[in-house]
């Protein structure tokens, strides 16, 4: 599996894909990237410093992911980014984390108060029914801004059953107005049961993606690899 990539379009920057204890929700129903974990902290850490030691820097803005929350990784891989950032001065570091841990947020921008921290929720949808009762994703709560209200950027997921043009942009357009930037991913096959729906992918392809392929605040991943970490 590739977990080191550049993203060159847009805002640009480094993504490392590292490996924690394992996503501790594990619930939405869409998902099986969450296998990508190990109980071996010590194995976990000599991956991750592996991963880390091919950043460079260039864009002193690196996105770090690991399948799960930020918070399920263990505390020498969290001190090694740091020292690895501080060294290449990276000053943009971006970690992603489930709602549940949204109390824990502003301890970690304490923990990383030399660094511009960006984070961001995999939020999936604003619709509440399509997010809670088909996709099980866990964020009880329905006011776009207190949802936002610890985070900073958001990951939507398009073309599955239930969405339609209309509610594809009105997520884009609540995104826009509630986070700094947003992140659209397109449903692909997986193990789970949730299937791309084609006809939902086509409507996207025809009337939102011409409107947004070029917006700075707006990155779109038709392949879940677009990124260049993963498999
Ligand atoms: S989408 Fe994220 S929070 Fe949900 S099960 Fe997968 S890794 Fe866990």
């Amino acid at each position: 599996m590739e977990r080191y990539g550049r993203i060159e379009t847009k805002r640009k920057r480094e993504i490392v894909l590292l490996r924690g204890r394992g996503c501790a929700y594990r619930k939405c129903a869409f998902c099986d990237y969450h296998l990508d974990c190990s109980s071996d902290e010590k194995q976990n850490y000599r991956l991750n410093a592996d991963v880390l030691s091919r950043v460079t820097g260039e864009f002193s803005d690196l996105e770090v992911i690991n399948s799960g929350s930020v918070f399920e990784l263990d505390s020498s891989t969290l001190f090694e980014i740091k020292r690895v950032c501080r060294e290449k001065g990276i000053r943009t570091i971006h970690f992603e984390a489930h709602y549940m841990y949204k109390n824990r947020i502003r301890e970690l921008r304490r923990e990383f108060c030399d660094f511009e921290l960006k984070m961001k929720l995999g939020l999936e949808t604003f619709d509440y029914d399509i997010r809670e009762d088909y996709l099980k994703k866990g964020i009880p709560e329905r006011n776009p801004a207190v949802i936002a209200k610890d985070f900073d950027e958001a990951n939507f997921l398009f073309g599955i059953k239930g969405q339609s043009a209309q509610s594809m942009l009105r997520d884009i357009e609540l995104g826009l107005d509630n986070f700094e930037r947003i992140c659209v991913n397109i449903m692909c096959e997986n193990s789970t049961s949730i299937m791309p729906d084609k006809e939902v992918i086509a409507e996207f392809m025809q009337s939102v993606y011409p409107e947004y392929k070029d917006d700075f605040r707006v990155d779109i991943l038709i392949n879940n690899t677009d990124f260049g970490v993963g498999d």
